[in-house]
């Protein structure tokens, strides 16, 4: 039995089932027993390994990528380097260090963090340290200056509710408890399409989704570029709908069941591009995007960095270089599933990366 066990089956006792998204938020946030309230969470030691985790060099190319879209921009003065869920803040410390190499405007840039885990925000203070980021919870908390950011596998962990189609109606799928276990149990039905966008002709059984969380701070961040400029990455294993259930827990690197091991597991959800970029386009901003991750970093030149860091002195080193190159690239691991979007105020063209868009 998990901690969390009797604290989430009381609340249901009490006040009835729960929505998945109230389950999520329990059991990834809460301060004392969620996920991410303890470390470690990611890399070997942990249950999953992120992009940044695997290589530093997915890092210097976020980096140099914002280093070019800070020109392309026009060198604005006032840019505040940003990230969105900076997990151990090793993303940040690996863009910061290249921005030192190459962008000295972003390097002296304020860094702000919005992170909602006092024990990663101390993780990612010692990460950038001698740098002090400012931490957030709120995107209005930002300063009104153009945002150069970026937000790695962030919103996949931001809770998601779901509805379910049944007898002839749309119904909230919730989280319901017998005996001390959780079950997936159908709820009353939508009133409307309760912030859900709804399939034509669906089917008994069918499962939706949408994350209020999610288009809540999309919609803030859409707001925030549109109005002071700047330019964030969005990456994320992702499509193009709503349509399916896409919950997923991941406990010691193996898929495990969500409704067990409740704050000892990671549990997220694929992201919804098509939606971001409506909700980016009602905001006034533009999603440029998705591509998969694989071509964005090639495009970018990941395969040549590679090449000049390559010493044939030590070639354990060289095998070990070229192999977490492939699982950021290779579509049969990181490359295809995982993609890359950027939002940038509404205009015209495509930064390189995405030009294969065009
Ligand atoms: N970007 C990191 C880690 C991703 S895990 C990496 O690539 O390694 C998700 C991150 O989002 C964690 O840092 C988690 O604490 C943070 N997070 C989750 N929900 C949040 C919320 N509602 N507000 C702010 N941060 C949140």
């Amino acid at each position: 039995m998990t901690p969390l066990q009797p604290i989430l089956t009381e609340k249901i006792a009490t006040s009835g089932p729960l929505s998945v998204s109230a389950y999520m938020q329990a059991c990834l946030l809460d301060e004392t027993h969620g996920y991410y309230a303890h470390t470690p969470v990611f890399g070997a030691e942990g249950d999953f390994i992120t992009a940044p985790e695997i290589s530093q060099l997915f890092g210097e190319m976020l980096g140099a990528f914002h280093a070019h879209l800070h020109q392309l921009f026009g060198a604005p003065e006032n840019a505040i380097h940003f990230e969105a869920g900076p997990g151990r803040g090793t993303l940040a410390r690996d863009m910061s260090r290249t921005y030192q190499a190459i962008a000295p405007a972003l390097y002296n840039a304020p860094c702000y963090l919005l992170e909602a885990s006092a024990a990663l925000r101390a993780k990612q203070k010692e990460a950038l340290a001698p740098q002090e980021p400012h931490f957030i919870t709120d995107i209005k908390d930002l300063p009104q200056s153009p945002l150069f950011g970026v937000a790695n596998e962030f919103f996949d962990a931001l809770g998601v509710d779901q509805a379910i189609f049944h007898k002839g109606a749309w119904h909230h799928r919730l989280i319901d408890s017998h005996e001390g276990r959780f079950h997936f149990t159908i709820g009353p039905p939508l009133q409307e399409a309760a912030g859900f966008i709804l399939p034509n002709s669906p089917i008994e059984g069918d499962i939706i989704e949408s994350s209020p969380l999610g288009e809540a701070i999309m919609a803030q961040l859409s707001h925030h570029i549109a109005h002071y400029g700047g330019g964030i990455l969005i990456i994320d294993y992702g499509k193009s709908d709503n349509q399916t259930d896409t919950l997923q827990a991941v406990r010691d690197h193996k898929p495990c069941d969500m409704l067990s091991y409740q704050g000892e597991a990671d549990i997220t959800h694929w992201v919804d591009f098509a939606r971001l970029s409506q909700i980016a386009q009602d905001n006034k901003a533009r999603l440029i995007g998705p591509i998969s991750q694989g071509r964005f970093l090639q495009d970018l030149g990941i395969g040549a960095r590679a090449e000049a860091l390559r010493d044939p002195q030590k070639p354990e080193q060289d095998r070990t270089l070229l192999a977490a190159i492939d699982r950021l690239v290779s579509p049969a691991q990181m490359g295809q599933a995982f993609k890359v979007a950027l939002l940038v105020p509404d205009g015209e063209g495509v930064p390189p990366g995405f030009t294969s868009l065009t």
